[in-house]
């Protein structure tokens, strides 16, 4: 109660908009200035991962925007992260030509959107969580509000917004997974990056730990007859770290050691764990094969040693379907004369990442263009790449839509 208090006040508290450059106020349906009202709003609101009730107020939000054009809305509860909303311009599809992904959750701890709200210094849009990813999940809106009918008879579209995007969660990847699989292509509005950036792949993440286990013996008093699992462990690093060398673009780092018991005693137990990229689930499967093999061969007499992997994620891996999609992307922004994207291959995951894993083809980052992510304080949105972003997507849906008839 004592939170729903302060947003209130927080929500009300907020400046009015200042002053809207000009240049950015011409549209033709798009109104940069009931955009921007909006993502105030949005903005104004805390929706930390895990923090359902304002996670559950951005949803509704969201829900209520698709229901008012006519889009078929289906909210589906997360377990501890809050509502999904799924929403598809037809009813009962089994198939869709394109989804638009993004997120309404944050890692701005509750509070933030009190102590650094919405505000405009030119044309950059500063907020906790303004970037990521609430401008670009205000554009998905735009994009999908005013479609041609045409674009919205020809296709099959829907809208993913994941309410914890930034935990990974098992839950999310499941409905991701379910989805993705139903998709052709898959649009992810992660912000975009500048200097025109997009994102035509991310590498994949996972966890690797090596349990091992040895036999304890006093160090003074009996020492040979111990096994020690600290040792084997030692031994095992190099040798894990070098099957990096025989894939490309893999990397695996050693991160956090345990082991031992006491001064005197011979180690019984260590464990190593590794976190694991890679930019194609190939080389994802075949490290896991080959660390494996090295487990089961052993790194000491009388050590085993146990793989555990977790959270196998997919890489968003470029293949010549990705190439496909680009072209439409690159054609969208050449018949708008937009400058030219840059496509960019970057290391960290999203939530196209489990797109991509479960068929569909993705491209991301193709959201509003910002930076300084997660830093409640410097987090900047251009909103001069609002309108330009927003024209792209429709032009992309228009080009689809083409491409289909
Ligand atoms: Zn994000």
């Amino acid at each position: 109660m004592l939170r729903r208090k302060f947003i209130v006040k927080t929500a009300a508290s907020l400046p009015i908009f200042m002053s809207i450059p000009s240049v950015m106020a011409s549209s033709t349906d798009f109104d940069l200035k009931t955009y921007m009202e909006e993502l105030r709003e949005l903005v104004s609101i805390d929706s930390k991962s895990h923090y359902e009730e304002g996670v559950n107020r951005i949803a509704k939000i969201m829900a209520d925007r698709f229901k008012s054009i006519g889009w078929t809305v289906k909210v589906r509860y997360l377990k501890g992260l809050g509502d999904m909303v799924i929403a598809t311009n037809k009813p009962n599809l089994k198939s869709y030509d394109v989804i638009f992904s993004a997120h309404y959750d944050t890692v701005q701890s509750v509070g933030n959107a009190a102590k650094y709200p919405f505000r405009l210094k030119g044309n950059i849009a500063y907020g906790a969580g303004v970037a990521d990813d609430k401008s670009s999940l205000n554009a998905v809106w735009w994009i999908c509000k005013n479609l041609p009918a045409d674009v919205n008879k020809k296709l099959n579209i829907a809208v993913l917004l994941n309410p914890g995007e930034e935990t990974g969660s098992p839950e999310a990847k499941t409905v991701l997974m379910e989805e993705g699989a139903k998709a052709k292509y898959a649009l992810v509005y992660e912000p975009g990056r500048p200097g025109n950036g997009c994102v035509r792949s991310r590498k994949g993440a996972m966890y690797l730990a090596v349990h091992f286990k040895g036999l304890a013996a006093h160090a003074g008093n009996n020492p040979k007859e111990g096994r020690n699992a600290i040792e084997a462990m030692a031994l095992a690093i190099p040798k894990i770290k070098a099957v990096e060398d025989k894939y490309p673009d893999v990397t695996l780092n050693a991160d956090i050691v345990k082991g031992g018991t006491t001064s005197n005693t011979i180690a019984e137990d260590a464990m190593v764990g590794f976190d694991f990229r890679f930019f194609n689930d190939k080389s994802r499967d075949a490290v896991l094969k080959d660390v494996e093999e090295l487990c089961n061969k052993g790194f000491a007499p009388g050590v085993t040693a146990t793989l555990k992997p977790s959270n196998k994620g997919s890489a968003l891996a470029r293949t010549e379907k990705t190439d496909a999609l680009i072209a439409i992307v690159d054609r969208a922004a050449k018949e708008l004369g937009q400058t030219q994207m840059k496509w960019l291959d970057v290391g960290g995951a999203s939530d196209g990442n489990d797109l991509s894993g479960a068929g569909a083809t993705v491209v991301c980052g193709m959201g509003v263009v910002g930076g300084d992510l997660h830093h409640p304080e410097k987090e900047w949105s251009d909103m001069s790449t609002v309108k330009p972003r927003v024209e792209l997507g429709r032009k992309i849906l228009e080009l689809m839509a083409k491409e289909k008839s």
